[in-house]
């Protein structure tokens, strides 16, 4: 073996693990007695964790935070402002600014991201290039899969039709969309359509922004399910935001939530984006403006957390670690008995895989070692203190280490 990672816990039940490492993969794990190995990792009890996934994230616009302040702090003014920059980026300030947030990513153990890039008459396909400049500058340390958004609708602007075509074609990997930002619901569903033909004509995925807003009069979600099941997508769409659900009525809900788990969509909470966006023209009681989480999972569908933003106008902000994020969902969402907040700890690891299609995610013998030493040893424990990612395997290949700590002026008291 190449490697060997002695003294860690497993990250499941708490159990002493070693885990093997041979030519990138796993290829022992056992509770003591693996052989030496040419090198060695003490893990000092810390947990053993297949490493993160970060589902939805936007690198084009992370840290645009100077000039561009929000002040009704709503999602539309965040639009508007954006809308007034992103036409001007130049490709060294985009390749920057999601230099520093990808590092950051990885500090905390995220080896995998999907990344919105913004197609639209604006933005054209220039921060496409920008993205894909990105994505080269970091290959071999973190995989990015770009998702072509056209986050100012399809049918409101033909135009960006074509432009989603060929942004397909010059390397985007998932087709993105965003339904509620057309005028209605009909042509919300010409707008599910379109992404469809895209996505059926390149075999890729289909990941949204879905009725990210308070209005119940938009329920795109269930339009999104019936055309997944209608095109034979299943388990290949994601939908994510997916607020309004928070001011339905439970009759509605209930149907959609049944819809959405036939057609094996993933469903992505932004919870720290949508407190902060949603509910804002809400007096008291205020909603929470995030998706239904515990209904959804109990009906069995997959949902996953994502960070969304950092530090920019449509959120002030965010430090690129799952923890911190999974953490906020499970106060938003109310996932506070153990067994939830082990879900919560598993959105960003396994519930994230499966979103992205990831093979050889786990901690198994055969599963690439793209694993995190975190300092925790249990999930509450994980989500609670966000400790350090003691180290960061990428195939067997330790990409960062970090150790904080305090030194003490005062004798020990415990
Ligand atoms: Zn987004």
């Amino acid at each position: 073996m190449d490697l060997v990672i002695r003294n860690g816990k497993l990250d499941s039940t708490g159990e002493a693990v070693e885990v093997g490492i041979t030519a990138g993969r796993i290829t022992a794990v056992a509770h003591e007695g693996l052989p030496a190995a040419e090198m060695e990792i003490d893990a000092q009890g810390c947990m053993i964790s297949p490493a993160f996934v970060e589902p939805h994230f936007h690198l084009e616009n992370a840290l645009l935070w100077e000039g561009a302040l929000n002040h009704s702090g709503t999602l539309e003014e965040a639009i508007d402002i954006y809308a007034k920059i992103k036409g001007d980026m130049p490709i060294e300030d985009i390749v920057g600014r999601a230099s520093l947030a990808l590092q950051s990513a990885i500090a905390h153990g995220v080896l995998w991201m999907r990344s919105h890039v913004d197609i639209d008459r604006t933005a054209g396909l220039h921060i496409l290039e920008g993205n894909k400049a990105v994505r080269q500058k970091f290959e071999g340390l973190i995989d990015i899969q770009l998702i072509a958004f056209p986050q100012m609708g399809l049918v409101r602007d033909p135009a960006v039709i074509d432009l989603m075509w060929q942004a397909m074609e010059e390397g985007a990997d998932v087709v993105g969309g965003m339904p509620h930002a057309e005028r209605d619901m009909d042509e919300a569903a010409r707008h599910i359509e379109i992404a469809f033909e895209i996505a059926l004509a390149h075999d890729a995925d289909v990941d949204m922004h879905v009725d990210e807003t308070d209005d119940p009069y938009w329920h795109s979600l269930e339009l999104l399910a019936e055309q997944t099941i209608e095109n034979g997508w299943q388990g290949r769409v994601t939908a994510g935001h997916c607020c309004a659900m928070s001011a339905w009525d439970d009759a509605l809900a209930g149907r959609v939530i049944e819809k959405v788990a036939q057609a094996e969509i993933n469903v992505i909470t932004m919870a720290p984006i949508n407190l902060m966006l949603e509910g804002r023209g809400d007096s008291h009681p205020k909603r929470r403006g995030i998706a239904r989480v515990k209904e959804l999972l109990e009906a069995g569908v997959n949902v996953t957390c994502g960070q969304d933003d950092l530090q920019n106008m449509f959120y002030s902000f965010g430090n690129m670690d799952p923890l911190e994020v999974a953490l906020i969902t499970a106060h938003a969402a109310h996932m506070s008995a153990p067994h939830e907040i082990q879900m919560a700890f598993d959105m960003p690891r396994y519930h994230a895989a499966k979103n992205l299609r990831l093979q050889n995610y786990g901690l198994q013998v055969g599963d690439e070692a793209n694993l995190v030493v975190l300092d925790a040893h249990s999930a509450v424990d994980a989500l609670r203190r966000r400790g350090d990612r003691r180290y960061v395997l990428r195939q067997g290949r330790i990409l960062a280490e970090t150790r904080t700590g305090v030194n003490w002026h005062f004798p020990a008291m415990t």
